[in-house]
């Protein structure tokens, strides 16, 4: 018997980097996957290769987030993990004072607006079963500021930080779980894109990582596997932090 048997389990992002790394250790213990991403070829690769199912969604519309969900649970008939991952990194430059407003906005659309979608048509399935497990993902930026500027992009962690603590109080009682995942740096498509444009920011961030690495996909997976899995069933409304130590330092 393993965790996820008989189980479904939405990811969105799931194309690449920490949603991939999940969606292969949650089918690896017996979960039908449901990927929903944007990036359709890698989407139907990932599906594929974990013998899951790709529903192209844009988590920042309304319409194919409630789609994702209800296909989600007219094909499988049950949805008991919705894993609300997608996100983006910070523009090049995410100083306060440089951000524009549009560039704020497309951050808070994908980071933030989209936990609050996959929230909103996740649960109202999740009370018809009486039971169901969400993990959204946050960040470490979102638990203590960032060494460098990203305030669009800490602020959005900071709301999906926030939103999952009152989810998770709100919804407690009937047996759906909220957490929190706040991954320290994560060595994925979107960690390389932001050390691309600003080579040093790589050191500088490693500095602060007790255990002297970023982290790899798996690492975050299995963390992730943990709080969607019965073994964390006493967890709620939590900040589960995996981040090699850096919320620990000084
Ligand atoms: P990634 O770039 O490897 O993967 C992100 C996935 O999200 C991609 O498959 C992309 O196609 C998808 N996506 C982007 N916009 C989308 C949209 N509008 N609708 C649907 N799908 C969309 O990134 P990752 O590093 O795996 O990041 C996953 C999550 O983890 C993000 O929320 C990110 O903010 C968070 N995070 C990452 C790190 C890190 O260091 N990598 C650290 C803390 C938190």
């Amino acid at each position: 018997m393993q965790r996820f048997d008989g189980r479904v389990a939405v990811i969105t992002g799931g194309a690449s980097g920490i949603g991939l790394a999940t969606a292969r250790r949650l089918a690896s213990e017996g979960a039908k996957v449901v990927i929903g991403d944007v990036d359709a070829v890698a989407g139907k690769a990932a599906a594929d290769e974990v013998g899951g199912e790709f529903i192209a969604a844009d988590v920042s519309d309304e319409a194919q987030v409630e789609a994702l969900f209800q296909t989600t649970v007219d094909k499988f008939g049950t949805l008991d993990v919705a894993f609300n991952n997608a996100g983006i990194s910070p523009p090049e430059d995410d100083s306060i004072l440089t951000t524009g407003i549009d560039a704020w906005r497309r951050v808070q659309e994908i980071n933030l607006t989209s936990v609050y979608l996959c929230c909103k048509y996740a649960i109202p399935h999740m009370q018809r079963q009486g039971k169901g497990s969400i993990v959204n993902t946050a960040s470490f930026v979102a638990v203590m500021g960032a060494a460098t500027s990203q305030i669009s992009y800490t602020a959005s962690k900071g709301g999906v930080l926030a939103m999952t603590r009152e989810l998770g109080v709100q919804f407690a009682r009937e047996g759906i779980r909220v957490n929190a995942l706040c991954p320290g740096p994560v060595n994925t498509p979107l960690l390389q894109e932001l050390f691309a444009k600003d080579p040093e920011r790589a050191a500088r961030r490693l500095v602060h990582v007790p255990l002297g690495r970023f982290a790899e996909p798996s690492e975050i997976a299995a963390a992730v596997a943990f709080l969607a899995s019965d073994d964390a069933s006493f967890i709620t409304a939590s900040q589960f932090l995996v981040d090699g130590g850096i919320s620990g330092a000084y």
